[in-house]
């Protein structure tokens, strides 16, 4: 063998193949609402994560515009140095509003918050207990950080006591996601809660799904939550991260976060975009409502639980199966990705359903008669 990593990456390759779990990016391109073309193929995605389909509302559009004229397309440095423009704060200052804290930080992805958050606030000696399902960058936050990290039984708020009672830690952090990316069920944020207070942990909240669609907007509840990251890459409709926390919180942040202090700011049409798309929610509490509501139109009409937020799973098991049902509903002129290992458990490769605002009632119903019919086999 001439090059050995080419061989290594190979056989790695056939690996995935064999268990049907390799993955491939594919060009999809975006059309108005939630119709997009693969391959030459016209579909309505039903795995847009855009919930308000804000990413092409014209005045969110026209921010980012405007924005890039007047500033350029780039930050040209790391906020901390010259990157700062002038729109941050306005974003800054309308995220901590919408959650009620004192501050908000603004980092170049939800992935680049998790994994300076963390570690800037624990690390050796210290613990983080994670929900067992919560997203992979908070546990690549966690593992970065060195503190012990200790997953607890999904949603089990007397497992996490019982693994903390297990625990000697000097701070903790406490992790979940508010709505969960893969499953779309809520966390019991009152319990965790009352569990960090008592232990005297820190709760974080990742509410990335739920901003902009629970709560006229305002998300997953937050009562007891000191550490509101999110991203701005779902329902806000474009890119970046955020916390939101107390006024030191965000300082000490902006000064230990690696992934806020060592990397260039958002630019400035990015920035603008969500500033003025959390506008658009403000005013339109109706909006915000809608992908739940379809989402439970969905599945009542499929005959599944009742959806808590516009993210349906159906789990179909193996991962060729949840590739036969993505096939299925292609075939009747859906997008709905298969979710596969490691993103999932194994064994619970699933399809997850995506609900928009910018969908049909039609469409949610046409889906759902057929997935009853041609992947749940019901008839
Ligand atoms: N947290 C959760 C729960 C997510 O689903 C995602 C996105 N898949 C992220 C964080 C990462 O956010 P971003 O895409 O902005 O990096």
């Amino acid at each position: 063998m001439t090059n050995t990593l080419d061989a290594f990456a190979t056989m790695k390759l056939a690996a995935l193949d064999a268990a049907a779990l390799r993955r491939r990016v594919r060009s999809v391109a975006r059309e108005m609402d939630a119709v997009v073309v693969r391959d030459g193929v016209r579909l309505i995605s039903f795995s847009c994560n855009d919930y308000l389909n804000l990413s092409q509302h014209p005045a969110v559009i026209a921010a980012s515009v405007e924005a890039t004229r007047r500033y350029g397309v780039g930050a040209g440095a790391s906020r901390l140095v010259t990157g700062d423009h002038p729109l941050y704060r306005g974003l800054e200052e309308r995220l901590a509003g919408l959650k009620g804290t004192a501050d908000a930080v603004v980092f170049g992805s939800g992935y680049l918050a998790n994994i300076g958050i963390i570690p800037a606030l624990v690390g050796p000696g210290d613990a983080v207990f994670v929900d067992e399902l919560a997203h992979a960058c908070i546990g690549a936050g966690a593992k970065l950080s060195g503190a012990a990290v200790v997953r607890f039984a999904h949603n089990d708020v007397a497992d996490l006591c019982r693994v903390m009672a297990g625990s000697v830690f000097r701070h903790a952090i406490i992790a979940t996601d508010g709505v969960f990316s893969m499953d779309g069920d809520v966390a019991p944020i009152a319990a965790l809660a009352a569990v960090a207070a008592e232990r005297g942990a820190w709760l974080m909240s990742d509410d990335a799904h739920g901003i902009g669609v629970l709560d006229d907007g305002r998300g997953s509840p937050h009562a007891g939550v000191a550490l509101q990251m999110g991203t701005l890459s779902k329902a806000v409709g474009g890119y970046g991260g955020y916390l939101c926390a107390s006024a030191p919180v965000c300082a000490l942040i902006r000064n230990r976060a690696r992934s806020f202090v060592y990397t260039t700011g958002l630019p400035p049409g990015v920035v603008a975009a969500a500033a003025a798309a959390l506008d658009v929610m403000a005013a339109d509490a109706a909006l915000c409502a809608r992908p739940v509501t379809l989402a439970r139109l969905f599945t009542d009409a499929a005959g599944l639980p009742a959806a808590q937020s516009p993210i349906v799973p159906l789990v179909l098991g193996s991962a060729a199966a949840a590739l036969a049902g993505q096939a299925a509903l292609e075939a009747a002129g859906f997008l709905v990705a298969a979710i596969r290992p490691p993103t999932v458990p194994a064994g619970t490769a699933r399809l997850r359903f995506a609900f928009s605002a910018a969908h049909r009632e039609a469409d949610v119903m046409r889906l759902a008669s057929v997935v009853r019919t041609r992947v749940m086999g019901a008839g």
